[in-house]
């Protein structure tokens, strides 16, 4: 297929985080991508900005360089409710970093827009793609001619209708909230703190920044600061931080398609299914799939995608529904962590299991019998 303007081996609509690493992935291939987004850079987006060492592996095969000093490295996780906490650090694989980067939503689109551009993606900034029943999509109207479509247009997809793709299960949609405080991190840990209203988030992001994404079944009625106060360990070290951003929302499910690929054209990202945000492997995901899809076309075919891209979303969504199940059930999240709390190690394997170097039916059966009678028996204080 030529490079004219409107023509293009793949048309990638949507620039967010899929989209770019789709495009990238595409041309690491040979690929002609031609990529295009309603709105203009730099596009900021609520985001916890945590990138999970899983992520940075998928970051590093797309070529992306994390620049030194740019964000703030953490070693783990810490979950902490108002009777306990416990943290674990990240497994390290053979290729898997030993630690993950806070790194601010803008500066991870820039760096991928980078990327892009080094490897000769075209790009149509400020250009909406039109879409009308039976018709091919337009860029702001103009008709594009495109041997693939792929749609990464994000949770509210206009293309996963026009596609008529919408058909599947919506387990669960929340509410997040993202907004960054000065202050000097004081823990090299993702902290998420558990509270009736929901969850707060907190990750490094530099020296003297941190970002805390809130995630709530209650949005009509709670944002980030509601959250934040109903937390006494956070409202006290947060009483005197001044907030360094403009709060921004965005919805977030977990949500299961029946299928992703129709003819020629494919579903990526958010806009093809995604799970909660506080599993915070959101950005994994999406990267894992723009692999795949881009390995897929490379090779001829959409067959293996469609096949494959189930499997993506397989272990984040089962262990969102696990995270889902205690924000609903307080008393389960408070019996969850004091379990957890009296033996980190086995928190340390639910999380070595999430990041994929454990399988979770090795988990379950070494491990759910006991898990389950910690849970039924009283724990002593
Ligand atoms: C509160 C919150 C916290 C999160 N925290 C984390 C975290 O800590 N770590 C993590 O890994 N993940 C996290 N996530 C998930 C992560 O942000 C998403 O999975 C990721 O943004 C999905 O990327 P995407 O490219 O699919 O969608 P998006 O980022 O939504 O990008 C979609 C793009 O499509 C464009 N578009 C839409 N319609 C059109 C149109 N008609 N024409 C042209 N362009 C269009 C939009 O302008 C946008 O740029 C979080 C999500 C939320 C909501």
């Amino acid at each position: 297929m030529g490079l004219s303007q409107n023509r293009c081996d793949v048309l990638v609509v949507g620039g967010g985080p899929a989209g770019l690493a789709a495009a990238i992935a595409l041309r690491q291939r040979g690929i002609d991508v031609l990529l295009c987004d309603a709105l203009v850079p730099p596009i900021d987006k609520a985001c916890g900005e945590g990138i999970m060492p899983d992520s940075r592996r998928e970051l590093a095969r797309l070529g992306v360089d994390l620049i030194p000093g740019q964000g703030a490295d953490f070693r783990g996780i810490r979950f902490c409710d108002e009777d306990s906490t416990v943290s674990a650090d990240f497994p390290s694989g053979s290729d898997l970093p030993g630690e993950g980067i806070g790194l601010r939503r803008l500066v991870l689109h820039g760096l991928l827009l980078e990327r892009a551009r080094e490897l000769g993606v075209r790009m149509r900034w400020g250009t909406p793609v039109r879409l009308a029943p039976r018709r091919a999509p337009s860029l702001d109207g103009e008709s594009v001619n495109y041997g693939y479509l792929v749609g990464a247009d994000g949770q509210v997809s206009r293309m996963r209708s026009w596609a008529g793709l919408d058909r599947g299960m919506l387990h669960s949609q929340r509410v997040g909230f993202r907004l960054h405080y000065k202050i000097k991190p004081w823990s090299d840990y993702v902290e998420v703190h558990w509270a009736p209203l929901g969850q707060a988030y907190v990750t490094p992001i530099g020296d003297n920044e941190i970002c805390i994404a809130a995630v709530t079944r209650f949005p009509d009625l709670v944002r980030t600061s509601e959250i934040v106060d109903s937390i006494p360990a956070l409202r006290e070290r947060l009483r005197d931080a001044e907030t360094i951003s403009r709060e921004r929302g965005s919805i977030t499910t977990t949500r299961r398609l029946r299928r992703v690929v129709r003819g020629n054209f494919a579903l990526l990202g958010d806009a093809s299914g995604s799970a909660d945000a506080v599993t915070g492997e959101g950005l994994a995901v999406v990267f894992r799939q723009a692999r795949l899809l881009a390995e897929s076309i490379a090779s001829g075919s959409l067959a293996p995608y469609a096949a494959e891209h189930a499997k993506t979303l397989r272990l984040p969504q089962t262990i969102a529904r696990a995270l889902l199940l205690m924000d609903r059930h307080p008393a389960i999240r408070r019996k969850a962590l004091r379990v957890f709390a009296h033996d980190p190690a086995l928190f340390a394997k639910l999380l070595s299991v999430h990041m994929g170097e454990e399988a979770l039916n090795r988990f379950i059966l070494s491990h759910a019998p006991w898990l389950g009678a910690r849970m039924l028996m009283p724990l002593r204080a």
